[in-house]
């Protein structure tokens, strides 16, 4: 890359002075300006180039600057770079064909958002007014947005500040081997328990009064936490029983990253309905949005849906989910997450974790992984302790500045690290990337007992 210090300090200048970042104290970040980006890799002003192990904020799943998808984009934007909601518009129109082609059972119908956290919020305003029931159960560890409803229904520390009596939700726990809440030893006796956990919570909350049932399909921030095998389709069971809407979310798990369209196919269940933005145009141009059941939409056949936006289905966001979808079908890429996950990453890190006492768990499919650190193997005390921040977080600071010196951008959250760079990512990358986490985690092991 060409360097130009010089231009990245104006661009610092102007940021530090108006741009108001997200979940930060603003005088406390110190923004890298970014030159350009391609494929796996992105640049600063200074020459640095980064191999991107977090994907943006693991949405770019094709990768930066596409030629396809920018050509698309350019197409569109030349044909018609707008158009309102009510009308039929041949991008729209398409994006959603495609869409609803990949997406498993009946979910035929699609509703366009501009992002996650707004398909989370009309996901639940559906199952609200489709079964007539107000109460929403979600997990613990999990995040389904920033928006009020979506804030409220995540089970992070991200909720606490935006707490409100009003939303009606309830959390529970989901199934999480390594650190079980059930005291299992296995994972026939996690997913047993944490169904059973499941079924008394809505006894106790009264299934009457639950109108959904949102988890995401594999937890991505909160820990890619892949469920047992029996645990989905329990749960399909119980809404089943209890007549609760059962809505996966698919915003980050979907579109390839666990080398699957949906990582639903991987489980073989079917919800209500579905949520999913990020990976279904690679985050080009904000989109996302809700994949409808027949029996959902036909609560909406003669009855009007109460609810919309100004940009549902932009036809520049709908062109790049076009060019998106068809060049991960022409090229591979959900196999390439499969394959390059299970015979490069997978076995990397467990290379990596065998000779890393901060390595205390790696878990994920695809091209969705989860290193946990810990301070002691046995005890599994995480490296540092939840939602720490300051100087109880250095131990994670300093793994995240190794890699960064290392040329890799990791993906960060409380005393893990994951590894989920774009489903496009060649082999060669990922040994680069996995040699980078080797020195980073060297760090990380100064802090864990040997
Ligand atoms: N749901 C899940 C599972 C997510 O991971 C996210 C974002 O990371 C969201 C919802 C919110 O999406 P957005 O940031 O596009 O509103």
């Amino acid at each position: 890359p060409q360097t130009d210090p010089q231009a990245g300090a104006a661009v610092k200048a102007a940021d530090r002075a108006h741009v108001f970042h997200s979940w930060s104290a603003q005088d406390l970040i110190d923004p890298l300006a970014v030159a350009g980006a391609e494929g796996s890799y992105f640049w600063d002003y200074d020459g640095n180039r980064y191999l991107d192990f977090a994907s943006g904020l693991v949405y770019t799943n094709i990768g930066y600057q596409h030629p396809k998808v920018v050509a698309a984009l350019q197409e569109q934007a030349g044909k018609l770079a707008t158009f309102a909601p009510a009308f039929a518009i041949e991008a729209r129109s398409e994006a959603a064909r495609l869409i609803a082609e990949r997406t498993p059972g009946d979910l035929d119908k699609i509703f366009f958002t501009n992002g996650g956290a707004d398909a989370v919020e009309h996901a639940v305003r559906m199952a609200r007014l489709h079964t007539g029931r107000s109460k929403v159960l979600s997990a613990y560890r999990s995040y389904h947005g920033g928006t009020q409803q979506a804030v409220n229904i995540t089970g992070d520390p991200r909720r606490w500040p935006s707490d409100s009596g009003t939303a009606g939700v309830v959390h529970f726990w989901a199934p999480y081997l390594y650190r079980s809440r059930f005291y299992a030893e296995t994972e026939q006796q996690e997913c047993e328990r944490a169904l059973e956990h499941l079924e008394t919570t809505i006894a106790f909350e009264g299934p009457g009064t639950i109108a959904a049932l949102i988890l995401e399909t594999i937890p991505g921030t909160a820990g890619i936490m892949v469920p047992p095998r029996g645990y989905l389709a329990g749960v399909r069971d119980l809404c089943d029983k209890y007549g609760i809407v059962f809505v996966l979310d698919e915003v980050m798990a979907g579109f390839g990253r666990t080398g699957e369209w949906f990582a639903a196919d991987l489980f073989e269940v079917t919800p209500d309905l579905m949520t999913f933005a990020k990976g279904v145009n690679s985050g080009y141009v904000p989109l996302g949005g809700v994949a409808i059941s027949g029996k959902i939409a036909e609560t909406f056949a003669k009855r009007p849906y109460p609810g919309g936006l100004t940009y549902s289905g932009h036809p520049l966001a709908c062109a790049a989910a076009v060019a998106t979808i068809n060049v991960m079908a022409e090229e591979g890429v959900v196999a390439n997450a499969a394959v390059v996950g299970a015979q490069v990453i997978e076995p990397g890190l467990r290379e990596l974790a065998a000779r890393h006492a901060s390595v205390g768990e790696v878990r994920g499919v695809g091209m969705f992984w989860a290193l946990e650190l810990v301070k002691n193997r046995e005890t599994r005390e995480p490296l540092v302790p939840y939602n720490a921040a300051g100087e109880a977080n250095a131990p994670m600071a300093a793994f995240a500045a190794t890699a960064k010196a290392n040329g890799l951008w990791p993906f960060v959250n409380m005393n893990r690290t994951h590894v989920v760079p774009p489903c496009t990512i060649t082999e060669a990358e990922a040994k680069e990337g996995l040699a980078a986490l080797d020195a980073a985690l060297s760090v990380a092991d100064k802090y864990a007992e040997q």
